[in-house]
């Protein structure tokens, strides 16, 4: 019996010492986008504190990780900005779909929408898409998301007018690209990205711009878009600007999430900064300040709480 408690004892001892560490998961993107690795290095910088344990998902983008992040399956992700407006406001594709307990954490570094093609295509405009294969991306992915707002306003159905359309994920195109599969595909992130510098040194690529009065109406219709551009030579072959529409990438977390795990993450970065801004070349723009540019959403209270005890949210 005496035995029996002195084994009861070390046993509830160990489950504390456990459940005193937070265990968090940062949902992100394919592995090779710029979402994996960066959710890494955030996950690598909040591990240092030992109160939590990060671990970082590879998962299908921005709308798989809004949605599970609301149903606590995730507790923070990288999700574009566009999807974090329509999702917190319950308009565009997430109409009577809106979620008010989505918080946003931080701004990470802005995205630039790629329409990556094969030079072998011919596609050298939007308005040349039509009857060819077309991989528009994969549901959960803010890729389509993005790219059906562009053919929108090009008055391209692409349903109809595509001769296929594309449901792979972003990770897998390259790939199809080269053996011929797709012609092209959409792919919303930071630059560079390990993905379109694989696909350049796979095959012979080309990038295609929005045409400068769609990306002035889209920029006229929507809060959240920017114009930006793609920097020739950024990517092999490539030796043209291309201009196309952006967002930002945001860590965005539930209401529900516990002020410690939130205050971690948002410290993490705050306490870490130049290491953090040279764990990957999307962040070497990125200052304290434009971590609260573009959230689309409310920021969590603790989040909150950190960036005003750094002195960039003024009281
Ligand atoms: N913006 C993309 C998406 O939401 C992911 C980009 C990335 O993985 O870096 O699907």
């Amino acid at each position: 019996m005496k035995k029996f408690s002195a084994l009861a004892v070390s046993l509830l001892i160990a489950a504390t010492t456990l459940s005193a560490k937070e265990f968090v998961s940062i949902g992100t993107g394919g592995m090779t986008g710029t979402y994996y690795p960066v959710g890494g290095a955030i996950c690598r910088l909040a591990n240092k504190n030992p109160d939590i344990r990060c671990s970082v998902e590879s998962t299908g983008g921005s709308i798989y990780n809004v949605n599970n992040v609301l149903k606590d399956e995730l507790s923070f992700g990288f999700v574009q900005s566009d999807v974090v407006y329509d999702k917190y406001n319950g308009v565009g594709k997430f109409k009577d779909k809106g979620d008010k307990n989505l918080r946003a954490v931080m701004s990470i570094y802005p995205e630039l929408l790629a329409f990556v093609v094969s030079k072998s295509s011919n596609i050298k405009s939007y308005t040349d898409v039509k009857g060819k294969n077309i991989n528009v991306g994969n549901p959960g992915s803010g890729n389509e998301f993005t790219a059906l707002i562009v053919f929108d306003e090009y008055g391209i159905d692409v349903d109809k007018e595509l001769s296929h359309r594309g449901v792979l994920t972003a990770q897998e195109s390259p790939m199809a690209l080269k053996d011929k599969k797709i012609d092209g595909y959409f792919y919303m992130v930071g630059h560079p990205t390990a993905n379109i510098t694989d696909a350049s040194n796979s095959l012979p690529i080309d990038l295609i711009s929005v045409g400068e009065k769609e990306a002035d109406a889209i920029i006229a219709k929507y809060p959240y878009y920017a114009k930006g551009t793609i920097p020739s030579g950024l990517y092999e072959g490539i030796d043209h600007d291309t201009l196309t529409v952006g967002v930002k990438a945001v860590l965005v977390t539930s209401k529900n999430q516990s002020d410690e795990a939130v205050m971690a993450v948002v410290n993490s970065v705050l306490q870490n900064f130049q290491e953090y801004q040279n764990l990957h070349p999307a962040l070497k723009l990125v200052t304290k300040e434009s971590l609260l540019e573009g959230l689309s959403a409310p920021l969590h209270p603790a989040a909150q709480a950190a960036f005003e005890k750094a002195g960039i949210i003024k009281k």
